[in-house]
């Protein structure tokens, strides 16, 4: 079985006990972390945690889209143009969510648009609970440890 780093659970060097993307020494005691390799790791942590729950949102997006298409037959034209928004960024954010999970540089800006654009969408919509979620990931993807981890600068 290949070994995985603890701290950003990404598969771990085989001749290199250095983690090539969190930059922590995946044979180190958690107790022994210094201070800034525990931001690391909290970011980490962080960034994987957005990545699930993007996927998994993306793709609870997608579902509810075709959901809504098939109900749709006969309706306006207005909530077709918003199921096609959805299905979008249902898609969107499914790809977004597994590429962070995997710490993909293009994440870094690519969330920072996507989560400005949910953040639109829910004020527009009036949902202003998804509209502080978002706001919350984005502080949390625009942050300098993320692009310091996802631009591989550490
Ligand atoms: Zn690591």
């Amino acid at each position: 079985m290949a070994r995985k780093c603890k701290y950003c659970y990404t598969k771990a060097n085989d001749n290199d006990t250095l983690c090539s993307i969190c930059k922590i020494d995946i044979n180190k005691d958690k107790k022994e972390l210094t201070k800034e390799e525990k931001k690391l790791w909290y970011c980490c942590r962080t960034l994987s945690l957005i990545g699930f729950l993007a996927a998994l949102g993306g793709l609870i997006g997608v579902v509810g889209a075709i959901v809504a298409s098939v109900g749709l037959a006969g309706d306006g034209k207005n909530s077709l143009i918003i199921v096609i928004i959805n299905l979008i960024l249902g898609i969107a954010f499914f790809i977004f969510g597994i590429s962070l999970s995997r710490y993909k540089q293009w994440c870094y800006y690519g969330g920072i648009v996507l989560y400005s654009l949910s953040i639109i969408l829910c004020i527009v919509s009036f949902n202003i609970i998804a509209a502080l979620f978002s706001g919350l990931f984005l502080y949390y993807v625009a942050s300098k440890t993320s692009k310091n981890i996802l631009y591989r600068q550490l």
